[in-house]
């Protein structure tokens, strides 16, 4: 049965951070366009977005360790670490911007402040990371960072990692306490109340199941809400936001920049711990580096979490595979998505992938004590009884064909795919996702509304002071940020928990 049809300026498929973030921006700069968005869950911020389905690092680059690989010359480079760390500034900027202007409150129920330290064993690790704090610690974007490769320095600074550690390899950290940790599920539902109130149409319990272009240049999407009504919605300007249910939408849209793309999903799942008294032991996020064939993005790390008030340890992630593009998908997902157009490229990620998709399903058979192993490599004397295993979100990879990796080279980063004329904009891929969304929603800004950015630019800019500006280029203009951020959403510098 089809029903009701509607035309609005723009609609946004999924109520995740991302569209919330682009709903949030186009709201301040045109408010008198009509949005409308439609999800398929009950709620806003129930897929990868929630705060138990991600890790909720904010990626500044402070600690992970594959955004600074070692050149063939022994020096570090830092050139993704930069670009990482510009992108969360722009973030930070964005939500300060919310809160003093109180379209958004009290941002300790969002943001925390959290060390983020790196942790290595061995000579050869502890020769890098000691050559990765000389390269970084002189950038002004990583000002502040600290090296300790002292036993008792680091039993001040993570007593439940080095309690009981009985190996006598060299180990070493660094630790910079200008980290957060994010709840981007509080954070995404936040930013869809203050759309509802701005008048944003927002419709719960409804799929898009099709997107197509009409004669006349809009966009009409086929969508079934829960009474299995099929409603029609048109729109100049579609954002396709459903995290790994991208990839199928941007497909049926037929826009010649969404072939030959595939996506390659890998699950995730964390221990936590709600044990108080471990929990009260650790306060940081300390990443270590990935086992020799597991994807970067499966880098083990022991993170403080600050989740309803209340603080908990997650452990992981542990990536998987499952054919499903969301954690509420299907598992025909995966062969869903292959079609002539991508098919070449996906059967080549196949062939290059196949030890990545062996290491994948071996990660999956885990059993929990296998995992507890692992854990042990963190907190030697873990107990079973103090962990339990929680699945996590998605993460649908993008493989296309690239010039420098060949057909069906998997990516680990977020692409924005746009139609030429820019009437539709998809994002897709999930690393380093939520706490880039607003450098990234401004990339689609820019992409589909090049004829308005001139006159949208001081309001951009007064939203993020930085807009435009390299900020590794300006010292003085990051010392700035840092200070008037940090200020506006409550980040004041920790103490280590032994001084607590
Ligand atoms: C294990 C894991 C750890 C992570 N850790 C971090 C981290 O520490 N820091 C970080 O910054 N990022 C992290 N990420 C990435 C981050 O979670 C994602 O990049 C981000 O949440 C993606 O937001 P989104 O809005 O694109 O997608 P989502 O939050 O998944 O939202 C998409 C929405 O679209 C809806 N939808 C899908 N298809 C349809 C349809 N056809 N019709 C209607 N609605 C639809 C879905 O139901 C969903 O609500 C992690 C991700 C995972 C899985």
């Amino acid at each position: 049965m089809s029903s009701r049809q509607t035309e609005t300026d723009v609609i946004l498929i999924g109520a995740g951070i991302m569209s919330a973030t682009l709903g949030t921006l186009l709201k301040e700069l045109v408010p008198e366009w009509k949005i409308t968005v439609f999800e398929k869950l009950a709620s806003a911020g129930e897929e990868s977005s929630n705060e138990w389905n991600n890790a909720g690092t904010g990626h500044a680059a402070l600690c992970e360790l594959n955004y600074t690989a070692e050149k063939s010359d022994g020096s570090i480079d830092i050139s993704k670490a930069i670009v990482v760390n510009e992108h969360f500034q722009v973030s930070m900027q964005f939500w300060s911007y919310l809160v003093n202007s109180n379209l958004i409150r009290n941002p300790q129920d969002f943001i925390m402040p959290l060390p983020h330290m790196s942790l290595v064993q061995g000579e050869k690790d502890v020769a890098y990371l000691k050559k990765r704090f000389e390269t970084m610690s002189k950038n002004p974007l990583f000002q502040g960072m600290e090296f300790s490769d002292d036993p008792k320095k680091l039993m001040e600074w993570i007593p439940l990692i080095m309690k009981d550690r009985t190996s006598n390899e060299p180990i070493a950290a660094t630790k910079m306490d200008s980290g957060t940790d994010v709840n981007f599920g509080a954070l995404t539902r936040m930013l869809f109340d203050h759309l509802r109130k701005k008048n944003v149409d927002i419709h719960y319990k409804h799929s898009v199941d099709d997107i197509k272009r009409t004669s006349d240049g809009l966009w009409e999407l086929k969508i079934r809400n829960d009474s299995g009504t099929v409603e029609r919605h048109t729109a100049k300007f579609v954002f396709i936001g459903g995290g790994g249910g991208s990839l199928p939408l941007l497909q049926k849209s037929g826009i010649p920049e969404g072939k030959h793309i595939g996506g390659f999903p890998i699950s995730g799942l964390f221990m936590v711990c709600n044990n108080p008294k471990v929990v009260a032991q650790h306060h940081a996020k300390v990443y270590g580096k990935a086992k020799v064939g597991a994807p970067p993005m499966s880098v083990p790390h022991l993170d403080t979490r600050f989740i309803d008030n209340k603080k908990s340890l997650l452990f992981g992630p542990f990536a998987g595979f499952s054919p499903k593009f969301l954690k509420t998908g299907s598992m025909f997902d995966l062969i869903g998505s292959v079609k002539p157009n991508n098919l070449f490229t996906m059967l080549a990620a196949g062939a290059k992938n196949l030890s990545l998709t062996k290491y994948l399903v071996q990660q999956l058979m885990l059993s929990k004590e296998k995992r507890m192993e692992e854990l042990r490599e963190f907190i030697p004397n873990a107990k079973s009884e103090d962990w339990d295993m929680l699945v996590a979100g998605q993460r649908v990879q993008v493989i296309k064909d690239t010039v420098s990796g060949g057909k069906g080279t998997l990516q680990f980063g977020t692409e924005v795919v746009t139609a030429a004329d820019g009437s539709v904009a998809a994002l897709l891929g999930a690393s380093p996702g939520a706490s880039t969304a607003v450098s990234v929603m401004l990339e689609v800004i820019e992409k589909c509304f090049p004829q308005h950015l001139k006159e949208w630019e001081p309001k951009i800019k007064e939203m993020v002071p930085s807009y435009g500006l390299p900020l590794v280029e300006n010292p003085e203009l990051v010392r700035e940020i840092h200070a008037s951020t940090a200020r506006t959403l409550g980040l004041k510098k920790l103490k280590s928990v032994s001084s607590q």
